[in-house]
């Protein structure tokens, strides 16, 4: 069935602002066009590297800037993640994230070893995939190589809100790896994360620049902001729930075959669940 991707933002700000229950109903039917009903899928994080990024965005506990009791840890040996990864089968996943709290991918031996983790869990029957901050078109060459199927790597919030957010990049760096990725043949996860003080104008936006991608990605995680103490969001209001059932009615509206993902902000090891 044909998707679109030439949405405007007044055509999202109409879908955005339905009354709830007229929103909820038309992202089911549109969620039944295509998609199996009866169907979920669970994937594991996993943090292999945690703590002490040079990065700052304003949400995250791992930033090295903000004191939050976070305990660093260097990459953690493949053997170990490959036991995760074996338990997280057990336990009925079908894909498997591996998250490294690093600005960017350098070409050095830990990189070498993530390579190694990406193809021990593909040759699990797993789906693989890794969230490692910047990439260049080379190294998710390799990436996709070892066997990554998704890499993820969020916008978190419109064009306009981001300096707002983080000042250590900028969205365009975050379009770039983007684009890396879809030249290299290996699936996108990419969302964002609402709570973080932007407007209802920022929330639509952001799923703008989603859904006028070239292909859409193929997976889109929407998360609410866990606010955590020591951060400059720390003392950020918890997101609504109807709020976030409103972004996620509106991303499944404009992605209609896409994976709407729901998950929090990781810290260790969590699960998420694929819609
Ligand atoms: S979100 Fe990622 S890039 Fe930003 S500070 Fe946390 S670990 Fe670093």
């Amino acid at each position: 069935m044909h998707t679109r991707n030439n949405w405007t933002i007044s055509e999202i700000e109409n879908i955005y602002h339905t009354p709830l229950l007229e929103l909820i109903y038309k992202a089911a039917i549109i969620h039944r066009e295509y998609n199996n009903t009866g169907q979920v899928q669970v994937c594991t994080l996993l943090s292999i590297k945690t703590g002490g990024c040079p990065e700052d965005c304003s949400y995250c506990p791992q930033a090295a800037r903000y004191n939050t009791g976070v305990d660093v840890q260097a990459l953690m040996k493949k053997e170990e993640v490959l036991e995760y990864a074996a338990r997280a089968k057990e336990a009925g996943s079908t894909r498997f994230c591996m998250g490294a709290a690093w600005r960017e991918v350098r070409d050095n031996k830990d990189f070498d070893r993530v390579l190694e983790m990406v193809k021990g869990v593909n040759e699990m029957g797993l789906e693989v995939c890794c969230t490692l901050g910047m990439l260049t078109e080379e190294q998710a060459k390799r990436l996709g190589d070892a066997g990554l199927y998704a890499y993820n790597h969020n916008l978190d919030t419109s064009s306009d809100y981001y300096s707002e957010i983080i000042h250590t990049r900028t969205y365009d760096d975050r379009l770039q790896t983007l684009d890396n990725v879809r030249k290299a043949g290996v699936t996108v996860c990419c969302g964002g994360i609402i709570g973080l003080g932007e407007t209802h104008i920022d929330r639509i936006k952001m799923l703008h620049s989603l859904a006028t991608m070239a292909e859409h990605p193929e997976s889109v995680p929407i998360n609410a902001l866990v606010p955590i103490e020591g951060t400059p969001l720390a003392k950020n209001t918890k997101v609504d729930t109807w709020d976030m059932i409103r972004m996620i009615a509106t991303a499944r509206i404009l992605m209609p075959n896409r994976r709407c993902v729901l998950w929090q902000v990781p810290i260790l090891f969590l699960q998420e669940i694929n819609y």
